[in-house]
């Protein structure tokens, strides 16, 4: 019998490596091998907690197509060819096309309340996990193992050959940066309309969303982009792909961090902010450094640690016409416009934000890296 390896999530930060047989590729479905897979800010977050069962984590995942179970379209979702040995992207989420939000807005939405989400544990984020019986074989449904099983209806993206599959894993991260930055876009010459050449955008938060945040503001022609967040080697990163201003949270405080903003901004404020951070504090901080009919847009905060923010309605929101956007799943289209940019990574500096790089075998060391000093720590085959 063919076998594969994979790191299990156990208890509360406790990995272990099994041994797993292959599995077929599942009906509509197929097998892929991985070969990248970017660790995210949550999977440390995961990691930290006991799980419900023992979970194959790690959901940004690209890898090479081994073989197609019966019935597969054999197609991306760009509606591209696809063959065995091609590299694909995949979206995590699987909708299940049948509950109330799946027929209100559509599978695509992003919203189903019954999605299955390779590599998350379902619970954590607040969708319903299926119970499953102690003893079951190994799942193989998370980028921190060689092999994942690939579920019917799972949306994919085929990596062009150009495209080393590292900087293919960011494509997740990517896409939420792609989706906070699009959700604030307006009908043409509104009032709210903020992504334009002569505006300020400021990204709380350094780490691999906070500069992709910072990248995608760029790539649309946002005049001035300032990054905070602590941590050298993010503030490093920050300053080689070209923010106008980086502050170290460390050496500014936070009364100091607004009046930097406000003095770049005509004593105004940003036009933009965008918390990238995982700390609620944070949102009170955009709050306060956002100007009059200014948009701010939540999305670092997707995991609740419990702690809750101070804030006034009437000063900080409502006396200012504050449009307080919150975002938390990214759509397929997001995919495409971040594979688009992907695409696009000789001009842009993608490559830089990866400050790490482990086998799939290493991943207590890929998490220690993140939780240190790391921008995007990736898993590679
Ligand atoms: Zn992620
Ligand atoms: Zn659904």
């Amino acid at each position: 019998m063919n076998t594969t390896t994979a790191t299990l999530w156990v208890g509360k930060n406790s990995l272990e490596q099994v041994e797993a047989p292959l599995p077929e590729p599942p009906d509509e479905g197929l097998l892929l091998e991985v070969e990248a897979n970017g660790i995210c800010g949550s999977d440390l977050h995961f990691v930290s907690r006991e799980p419900a069962a023992p979970l194959v984590l790690g959901h940004e995942i690209v890898g090479r197509i081994v073989a197609f179970g019966a019935g597969h379209p054999r197609t991306d979702a760009g509606d591209a060819p696809l063959g065995e040995g091609d590299t694909v992207a995949l979206f995590p989420w699987v909708p299940c096309h049948r509950c109330w939000s799946c027929r209100r807005f559509g599978p695509g939405a992003a919203t189903c309340e019954k999605a299955f989400v390779y590599g998350v544990p379902l619970d954590e984020i607040g969708l319903a996990a299926p119970r499953r019986a102690s003893g079951d074989s190994v799942e193989l449904t998370g980028g921190f193992g060689r092999h994942v099983a690939v579920r019917a209806g799972t949306y994919l993206w085929k990596v062009p050959p150009h495209l080393p599959a590292a900087v293919a894993s960011l494509l997740d991260p990517l896409a939420v940066a792609v989706r906070g930055v699009d959700m604030t876009r307006t009908a043409t010459g509104t009032w709210d309309e903020v992504l334009t050449p002569d505006s300020t955008a400021v990204v709380l938060g350094a780490g691999a969303v906070g500069l992709l945040t910072g990248l995608v503001l760029r790539a649309q022609g946002v005049g001035t982009v300032i990054v905070t967040g602590s941590r050298s080697a993010r503030l490093a990163a920050a300053r080689d792909i070209g923010m106008d201003l980086v502050i170290d949270r460390d050496e500014v405080g936070e009364s100091a961090r607004r009046d930097a903003v406000l003095d770049l901004t005509g004593g105004r404020g940003a036009d933009l902010v965008i918390d990238a951070t995982n700390s609620p504090a944070a949102l009170g901080e955009a709050l306060a450094m956002v100007r009059r009919l200014g948009t701010v847009v939540e999305l670092g905060n997707i995991v609740p640690d419990g702690s809750t923010v101070a804030v006034d309605p009437a000063r900080d929101i409502c006396q200012r016409n504050v449009r307080l956007l919150g975002m938390s799943f990214n759509p397929p289209r997001s995919y495409s416009e971040a594979m688009a940019l992907l695409g696009r990574h000789h001009d842009i500096p993608f490559e830089r934000l990866i400050t790490g790089s482990y086998t799939l075998d290493h991943v207590a060391e890929a998490l220690r890296d993140i939780s240190s000093d790391g921008v995007k720590v990736v898993l590679t085959a």
